[in-house]
């Protein structure tokens, strides 16, 4: 149970502590209001029948007055004519009738046992097929209880406006119930409208549009205090991250230039030596600083993506071209290693992007599936548009050694480099990254799909549409 409240929304439990909360206080109003109508009702019924009671002992009172004892046959006569429906029995105290009613001699038998004599007393009675008032009311004969006066009126138009009154509150109550239920609802997704709206655009920032910002509420209450903290919170996470770009960046354009004095300087060495073991030191010195220098750029280049939130060098390119472009260029490399490099352009595609970045992606890919191979194998680039949905895909596949899939998603972070790879020089493992950044940035997709062993395929999916 404690589960079942814990897992519900803030929502449905206010709308559910609402409508309990209403439910208790309709339902209690509903049964005092018909208590006290029945209590008035039957109060005045009684008040009716004592009344009339009070009629007829002043009548037997009067009489007393005027002989010295009263006749049965005077009492008799005594009528309840001014009374609509009502029943009348003079009984002695034994139950004798003087005044007999058959409606109510139906109920005789065991009223001397209820009855104490002493006092009127007001009894509900079913007689017939009726439910009847009867008051039952001590007549006294100088101070002697000689008669019981036994009047009787009908409940039946007093339980029938009950009925109607019952029938009224239980279709009265569930409805309002209804519409507070539905209104606490609509109060309630109104007023965290302003809340959800923040989540889903909270949702939608990552590190790389820490620029934007929440929309506000028009209101000054706690929902916007809660935006204006979270704004606070976005500005101060996107001065500390730009200011790590910039330390990045910085730091790798200040490397550049000393490293570009050490090629030359070696380079100057390595000319002027004609000791092997030394020109030797110096070539795999020189093949570190082209590593660091390329890490370096590819450092300068990340910050520098990292810090824009779309593509905004955009030209036509011809995808077909540029593809063509990489594979002439790497067709050497794969020769090298006696890896066929193959090229299936299915029709040209024209497409708004950043030719360089685009070509730089294609070259890492391809050239990472040449790298990775071993020789003898085969490394497919094709180009194909996607039927009916203005996209296009680009996929390189090569039946290398493949990516173990707990690593698949790892490669395309900064600095990763699959563990059969690790410690083979020649890689920096920010390649993957900065071709997702890049194709993010043109609003695409690069996944990938590999078995252990037995290949892998990256897919660049770029939609002609996308403005991003
Ligand atoms: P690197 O400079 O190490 O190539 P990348 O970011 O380009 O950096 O690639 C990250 C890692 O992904 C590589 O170190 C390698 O382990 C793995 N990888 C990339 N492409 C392939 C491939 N075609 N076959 C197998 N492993 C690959």
């Amino acid at each position: 149970m404690t589960k079942f409240f814990s897992n519900l929304t803030i929502k449905t439990k206010l709308v559910l502590a609402y409508t309990t909360i209403f439910g208790i206080l309709i339902g209690s109003f509903a049964v005092v209001t018909y208590r006290s109508i029945g209590d008035s009702r039957m109060a005045r019924l009684d008040a009716e029948l004592d009344s009339h009671a009070g009629k007829l002992l002043m009548e037997i009172d009067e009489d007393m007055g005027d002989q010295e004892d009263i006749e049965d046959d005077w009492l008799s006569g005594l009528t309840t004519e001014d009374l609509n429906d009502a029943h009348l029995q003079l009984l002695t105290v034994t139950g004798a009738a003087i005044v007999k009613d058959s409606l109510l001699q139906t109920a005789i038998a065991d009223w001397p046992s209820k009855y104490s004599f002493k006092s009127a007393q007001h009894v509900n009675l079913k007689l017939g097929t009726g439910d009847y008032r009867v008051l039952w009311q001590p007549v006294e004969i100088d101070g002697t209880v000689l008669y019981v006066l036994e009047l009787a009126m009908p409940m039946q138009d007093m339980l029938d406006d009950m009925e109607q009154l019952r029938l009224l509150f239980w279709i009265l109550v569930p409805a309002i119930l209804l519409i507070t239920g539905m209104a606490a609802y609509g109060i309630t997704q109104a007023s965290f409208r302003p809340i959800v709206n923040m989540t889903n655009a909270s949702r939608n920032i990552s590190v790389h549009n820490l620029n934007e910002r929440l929309d506000l509420p028009k209101t000054q209450d706690e929902v916007r205090l809660l935006g204006e903290t979270l704004n606070g919170l976005l500005e101060r996470l996107d001065s500390s991250f730009r200011s790590q770009r910039q330390f990045v960046a910085d730091a790798s354009h200040e490397i550049r230039t000393p490293l570009a004095v050490m090629r030359v300087e070696l380079e100057h060495a390595l000319g002027n030596t004609s000791d092997s073991l030394v020109r030797a030191d110096i070539q795999s010195a020189l093949t570190e600083i082209d590593r660091l220098s390329k890490m370096a750029g590819q450092l300068l280049l990340l910050a520098r993506l990292d810090s824009a939130s779309q593509s905004n060098e955009r030209e036509s390119v011809r995808i077909d071209e540029l593809l063509a472009e990489c594979v002439r260029r790497l067709k050497a490399f794969a020769e090298s290693k006696n890896i066929s490099l193959e090229l299936y352009i299915e029709e040209a595609i024209e497409y708004l992007g950043d030719s360089e970045k685009l070509k730089s992606v294609f070259d890492n890919i391809i050239e990472n599936a040449i790298k990775y191979c071993p020789s003898e194998s085969s490394v497919q680039v094709s180009l194909a548009r996607v039927r009916d949905e203005h996209k296009f895909q680009v996929t390189i596949s090569d039946n290398g050694p493949g990516i173990p899939e707990d690593e698949q998603q790892k490669v395309f972070g900064r600095f990763y480099r699959a563990t059969s790879q690790r410690g083979e020089g020649n890689g920096s493992g920010l390649g993957l990254a900065i071709a997702m950044r890049v194709i993010e940035l043109h609003g695409g997709a690069l996944t990938i799909e590999s078995h252990d062993g037995k290949g892998s395929t990256f897919t660049i999916s770029l939609s002609e549409d996308s403005t991003a």
